[in-house]
């Protein structure tokens, strides 16, 4: 069984979330619960996986830190893109809705949904993937982006540990452009149905072995280094769903023959509650990367 999830978790995961996702679509469901059914079983079912097959047993979530990532989705990962897209949507759209008044488009809406999510997937990581790498290079916004690398383990819930104004600025470079390019919302959902399970699964504690997908896709080998607490290790793999951005910028990363060893930030005293961690960036004593403020 071990092996099995070892090689198949990752496929046996995506997979089964794009067939329930069609499935439920065919079955008449509304496009958000047709999202959500697939991304809510693939969560189960990679918490099945990491029970049964552990990178590290170390890992497991104490329930201090369970509820703070829980609260961590919900309010950054629910309602707060769903606040985004609908201030957009009320404020922007109408006016940038140009292109569909003029009769031509930039987006191909005639593609077949499949590749129109697959152009939406490898532009949306190009330009997650500078504003990522300038996240961890550009110290104002290292100090918000650095509450995402605070947990000092990895497992599926964490991929939601972000702080709002970093959340909010991945919104302006994944979503507010093709919402702008006015994309077909059944394009955007399947995108959203893949985006969650992969970002669950590169967060996840399951021992897998992804091979030649490693040069595809920015999965839980290449990303575990990307949570190093040591920024010459952990200043590579800065893909979101892809990695092929980092294989054309030089930042691809995976040493053979070793494993990641701690992860986390050199500031073993930052905060790691919800709303201290909403408020350490402005704060002036807590340096993640420094012992400043011990
Ligand atoms: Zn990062």
């Amino acid at each position: 069984m071990k092996v099995l999830i070892r090689y198949g978790a990752y496929p046996i995961v995506l997979t089964l979330g794009v067939l329930g996702h069609l499935w439920c679509l065919r079955m008449g469901l509304s496009l958000p619960v047709a999202t959500y059914i697939p991304i809510v079983l693939g969560a189960l079912l990679i918490m099945g996986f990491e029970w049964m097959a552990p990178f590290r047993c170390s890992w497991g979530p104490d329930m201090a830190a369970l509820r703070q990532d829980a609260i961590f989705m919900v309010v950054v990962q629910g309602m707060l893109p769903l606040f985004l897209s609908f201030a957009v949507s009320l404020t922007l759209l109408e006016g940038l809705h140009l292109q569909g008044e003029m009769g031509w488009s930039l987006w191909p809406h005639y593609w077949p949904v499949v590749a129109q999510m697959g152009l939406m997937m490898v532009l949306a990581d190009g330009l997650r993937y500078g504003l990522h790498r300038v996240a961890h290079e550009w110290r104002p916004l290292w100090r918000f982006h650095a509450v995402h690398h605070s947990p000092h383990i990895l497992y599926w819930l964490n991929v939601g540990r972000f702080h709002p104004v970093d959340k909010g600025v991945q919104f302006l470079f994944d979503s507010l452009p093709f919402l702008i390019l006015g994309i077909g919302e059944e394009v955007l959902a399947f995108y959203m149905v893949c985006y969650a399970l992969n970002g669950f699964f590169q967060h996840c504690n399951i021992d897998v072995r992804l091979g030649w997908l490693n040069y595809v896709i920015s999965g839980p080998e290449l990303h575990r280094w990307h949570h190093s607490k040591w920024p010459e290790e952990s200043n590579h793999n800065y893909g979101n769903n892809l990695i092929v951005w980092d294989l054309v910028f030089g930042t691809w990363y995976l040493p053979q023959g070793r494993m990641v060893e701690e992860l986390g930030l050199i500031n073993r005293a930052y905060p790691m509650t919800f709303f201290e961690q909403v408020a350490v960036p402005c704060t002036s004593e807590a340096e993640p990367q420094t012992t400043v403020g011990l």
